[in-house]
């Protein structure tokens, strides 16, 4: 049995809590499951649940349409990049990156919605995006390429 981090009580049972997550003035609130100590009330989320809700709250910062640095940086993080990483992948510099999160430099449309494509494809599964950003490191060439085209595409 799991006993409770703050009061050590043996009584933690399954309940729910709300979490909130303030970017730009806007809260992003979720009810979420977690263990809930029936002697104190303390609640803890499992880290997986927490991150599930970070990429969900991205997923809503990327749909709102505003580029701010605060939104830029949330959604990076939700992703798990670093920063460095983040910049080579979108082939950017470091000091960029860092300059449109800090606001010194207004956040690039461009990279804002290919971060935001890579937030929402995560979420449904897919990598499309992070398949085309990695091609761009190693491009392929071919003389001859066949593609195929369904009836129904046409
Ligand atoms: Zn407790």
């Amino acid at each position: 049995m799991t006993r409770c981090r703050v009061c050590g009580g043996p009584d933690v049972a399954p309940g729910t809590t709300e979490l909130v997550n303030t970017v730009d003035g806007t809260a992003f609130a979720a009810t979420l499951p977690a263990s809930v100590c029936q002697a104190c009330g303390d609640t803890k989320v499992e880290a997986p649940t927490v991150k599930a809700f970070e990429l969900q709250v991205a997923a809503e910062l990327a749909r709102m349409g505003r580029p701010t640095p605060a939104a830029f940086r949330f959604m990076r993080t939700a992703l798990g990049f670093r920063g460095p990483q983040f910049a080579q992948l979108l082939g950017v510099d470091r000091g960029t990156l860092s300059r449109w999160e800090n606001g010194v430099l207004r956040v690039d449309r461009g990279a804002f919605v290919v971060l935001g494509g890579l937030v929402i494809e995560q979420l449904a599964g897919r990598d499309d995006t992070m398949c085309r950003l990695r091609a761009l490191h190693s491009p392929v060439s071919a003389p001859r390429v066949t593609v195929h085209v369904h009836s129904a595409q046409i």
